[in-house]
């Protein structure tokens, strides 16, 4: 009967332990999580971060309660959102920075409330947690796609020009570098370059246009950093009277970039999961938010990481790519004009 006794009492301790777990500290209780996206010109923070981190922090957290902010490319903006969010007491701040240095300030001041911070798709000095795409890898596979294409159409030399994204946002950077270490020795020449300030398509057109009468002649392949500033360069391009256009890159796989490389407009984009990058996300923020450490698969500057591959996409493999992953349905990509 002792002994039976004894063995209840630990069940009872037992079951209390698990109690106080769900209500404190457990992955299972309300927290908040502050979402703090860059810009909504390009389609992927709108159309597919913020409803998949949406989703996956249900998954990982039925009861924790998201706090979402959009700076519109403004530094100063994105600091007020982050600020906003720490006084309605978000655990954790998940910041895809407008300004990569500047966000070094806002991790600053949340560590000072002891709020950690998971640095989304764009790289924070002395964040908690980092999940981004291997970046480096993305200008290569735009870059040797691009040589790729000209050389399977039988060119060997001419004139590159080269349309970078926004100099505040380190990805850009590595974008550049990837893609730069491929071009420099492709035999093609590099006659014009360009780093879009906010990645704006707008200002990225009106540099193509400013550019053509200068290297329109032997101008046989434009590299851009993403869709947004593609889009820009081929409006550009036509605008000019271009014929044939020349192969262009892209990046984000954002659907009207999809539809340009169906009609021909487009050479490449890249797709990026952006479900795999949310899920770890929203896992890496609710762990912090309960005082427990990220799963990471590596580190990047002593911050744990998880780094995703990449991958080029071309008119070949539309379908096994974001068709098979369900991004978009043949019917979307498909619509008559
Ligand atoms: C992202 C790209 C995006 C660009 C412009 C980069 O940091 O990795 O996917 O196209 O920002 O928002």
């Amino acid at each position: 009967l002792v002994g039976l006794g004894l063995a209840v009492s630990a069940l009872a301790v037992s079951l209390v332990a698990c109690g106080s777990n769900d209500s404190g500290s457990g992955s299972g209780s309300a927290k908040k999580i502050a979402l703090l996206l860059p810009e909504s010109k390009t389609t992927r923070y709108e159309a597919l971060d913020r409803p998949l981190f949406t989703e996956a922090l249900k998954a990982a957290c039925a009861k924790c309660e998201l706090i979402y902010s959009n700076a519109d490319q403004d530094a100063s903006k994105q600091q007020q959102q982050a600020e906003a969010a720490l006084t309605q007491g978000a655990n954790v701040l998940v910041l895809d920075p407008v300004d990569g240095k500047a966000a070094a300030a806002i991790a600053a001041s949340a560590k000072g409330q002891n709020v950690p911070v998971v640095a989304y798709d764009r790289f924070i000095e002395n964040a908690n947690y980092y999940v981004s795409f291997e970046n480096e890898a993305v200008g290569k596979l735009q870059a040797q796609t691009l040589v790729d294409t000209l050389k399977a159409a039988g060119k060997t030399s001419g004139n590159i020009a080269m349309i970078n994204g926004s100099p505040t946002d380190p990805n850009a950077a590595d974008f550049k570098k990837g893609a730069h270490s491929v071009l420099d020795s492709s035999g093609f020449k590099i006659a014009a370059e360009f780093d879009t300030p906010d990645w704006s398509p707008d200002k990225a057109q009106a540099w193509m246009e400013g550019q053509l009468s200068a290297i329109k002649n032997g101008l046989v392949g434009v590299y851009a950093a993403n869709d947004g500033t593609a889009g820009g360069a081929i409006a550009a391009l036509k605008g000019g009277g271009v014929k044939p256009l020349p192969p262009v890159t892209g990046q984000d796989s954002e659907l009207a970039a999809i539809q340009r490389i169906v009609s021909g407009d487009q050479a490449m984009t890249i797709y990026k999961a952006v479900k795999p990058q949310a899920e770890a996300a929203a896992k890496g923020a609710v762990a912090l938010a309960n005082g427990n450490k990220p799963e990471s698969t590596t580190d990047k500057n002593g911050v744990p990481s998880t780094i995703l591959d990449p991958v080029a996409v071309t008119k070949a493999n539309i379908k096994d790519t974001v068709v098979k992953d369900n991004i978009y349905k043949i019917s979307d990509i498909c619509t008559a004009a």
